[in-house]
């Protein structure tokens, strides 16, 4: 269980082996730069808590990310291509040009995010909670978005081409230029609630 932020009346959790929170911590990044160095080449993240960081400008390709909370962090111009990234929270997150492209990405929360200009072609996308975001000039072409739910999210210029949608949910979500092409939406779920 995550450590409460040891500044009174704080409430947020505390970073992973910090006693204070990304917001009250004296230098949130450099701790957390520290805990992102690789170990024999290749970074492993399990099991922490890295809520409200922000981070940009980082290359973590081919990274671990494994039951991680990123709850209302910021990433921008982060690089993930080839990550492997399972059971996290990236929920309430800003996510700015960052770059998914060959990713695998299961059982993951991004509730109620913002996706801008981010790559996610060629990813293996399962059953991942994308509910309530906004993903706008976004690219998930060539991927497999199985079981994945972006129910009541607002989706503008998202390309989805030769994508597999099986079970994936679109249910009252607002698209406006969604690109399927190649891709199976029929297979798809698109509810809208009776007005
Ligand atoms: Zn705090």
């Amino acid at each position: 269980m995550p450590r409460p932020c040891a500044e009174s009346r704080c409430g947020r959790p505390a970073l992973s082996g910090a006693d204070r929170c990304a917001v009250h911590h004296p230098d949130a990044a450099a701790h957390v730069l520290g805990l992102l160095a690789p170990v024999d080449g290749r970074i492993v993240l399990a099991d922490l808590d890295l809520a409200g960081v922000a981070l940009a400008d980082l290359d973590l390709s081919g990274c671990q990310l494994m039951g991680c909370r990123l709850t209302a962090s910021t990433l921008q111009r982060v690089k993930l291509s080839g990550a492997s990234i399972q059971l996290c929270f990236v929920d309430r997150a800003t996510v700015l040009d960052c770059d998914f492209s060959g990713a695998t990405i299961l059982n993951t929360v991004f509730a109620g995010s913002r996706l801008e200009g981010c790559k996610l072609s060629e990813c293996e996308v399962i059953q991942v909670n994308f509910l309530g975001i906004r993903g706008v000039r976004s690219v998930f072409d060539h991927s497999n978005l199985y079981g994945s739910r972006f129910v009541g999210s607002w989706l503008e210029k998202v390309s989805m081409r030769d994508c597999n949608l099986k079970r994936a949910y679109f249910d009252m979500a607002h698209r406006q230029i969604v690109d399927f092409r190649s891709s199976n939406p029929d297979e798809a779920s698109f509810l809208e609630l009776a007005p």
